[in-house]
């Protein structure tokens, strides 16, 4: 094919911020890549939560444009530059620019990961992203020890039944919060030592009683605006609040007299990127990922499927709180 005609492409493209209903299916052209990058195949892409804030506008970004950090698939050609992944490889990406819900497209080269051989697809376009996220929580953020306890919100989700399995695997007893009591005895067979359900439960007072009053060293929170107070609330003196997300809305504005009340406590507002900064990062991280799943300790549960043209009714899923563990596109 001549420069600029590798094929079309179906993509989700955004014209406007708004509700589900603004995601619409499109046809584009995808080309050749440039320097550093590489035109990759996607053969199943990861909805993450941090796509309905890019849709909704929470997180801006230029539009019109495309939406999506996850995927994985094959790549099908490479620009100058491009060493470590060529035509063929099969490889797994979770990163910035959004685009990702799409059937083919040319991205930055650097984010792609090469999925082990027994990692497939639709597991790949599943754990990247979330996977990543835990490790850098359990291993980096704070590095959590056998017989630590943590409180971990929204312990059913995505990111939620990777963290009950690497809590397990790790000797670390994670009291998870759930919004049902199906959620609960997801999270408690994937490894949560106790599960909170924080719609009809008091969280405050049920860590205490878990903890013999002690409460936890580090809280992991991506709920945000719902549970950030109660959280720093079960922090013991010098703990660690640990706020990742905003899935019920954006923390408000807090004093810093709030860290002083509890006890001199910390506070980090973390992202994926400035862990996974640079290829060397990138790679450590994955292949601790992967060694955790390759081993049977973690298994990526996918509970939900949707074709890529109903991305808006994998996003009204996820945002009623309907789904549990993965959702994923499919091409
Ligand atoms: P999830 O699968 O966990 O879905 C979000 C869950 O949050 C829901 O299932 C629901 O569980 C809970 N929730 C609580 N309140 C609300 C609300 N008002 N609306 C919707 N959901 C709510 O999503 P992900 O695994 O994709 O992501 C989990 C969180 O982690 C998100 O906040 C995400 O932005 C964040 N994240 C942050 C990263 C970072 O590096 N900073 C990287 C990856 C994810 P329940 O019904 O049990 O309450």
């Amino acid at each position: 094919a001549a420069s600029g005609a590798a094929g079309t492409a179906q993509a989700i493209r955004l014209r406007r911020n708004g509700g589900p209903e603004v995601l619409e299916l499109a046809q584009v052209e995808v080309g050749e890549p440039g320097p550093g990058e590489a035109r990759v195949r996607n053969h199943a892409i990861g909805v993450n939560f941090i796509d309905v804030y890019f849709r909704t506008g929470l997180y801006p970004q230029p539009l019109p444009g495309g939406l999506g950090q996850e995927g994985a698939g094959v790549v099908e050609a490479v620009g100058p530059g491009v060493e470590h992944v060529k035509p063929g490889d099969r490889v797994a990406y979770a990163a910035r620019p959004n685009g990702a819900y799409s059937t083919l497209r040319v991205m930055p080269a650097e984010v792609l990961v090469r999925l082990p051989d027994d990692i497939g697809f639709e597991e790949g376009a599943a754990m990247l992203l979330q996977g990543l996220t835990v490790q850098y929580l359990f291993r980096q953020t704070y590095e959590l020890k056998a017989g630590d306890t943590v409180l971990f919100h929204a312990a059913a989700g995505g990111v939620g039944l990777i963290a009950c399995q690497w809590a397990r695997a790790l000797g670390v007893n994670l009291i998870g919060t759930v919004g049902s009591n199906d959620k609960a005895a997801l999270a408690r067979q994937h490894g949560a030592a106790h599960v909170i359900n924080y719609n009809t439960e008091d969280v405050v007072q049920r860590v205490l009683e878990i903890t013999d009053g002690a409460r936890v060293p580090v809280v992991y929170d991506s709920v945000g605006k719902d549970t950030f107070a109660r959280s720093l609330d079960c922090l013991r003196p010098r703990g660690l609040m640990v706020s990742f997300g905003n899935s019920s809305g954006a923390v408000p504005p807090f004093s810093l007299s709030e860290l002083t009340g509890r006890g001199s406590l910390y506070i980090t507002r973390p992202t994926l990127d400035s862990y996974a900064f640079d290829r060397a990062s990138l790679e450590a991280m994955a292949a601790d990922l992967f060694g955790m799943v390759s081993s049977g300790r973690i298994d990526i549960e996918i509970n939900q499927r949707f074709a890529l043209a109903d991305a808006a009714e994998a996003h009204r899923a996820l945002e009623a709180r309907r789904t549990t563990g993965k959702t994923i596109l499919l091409p």
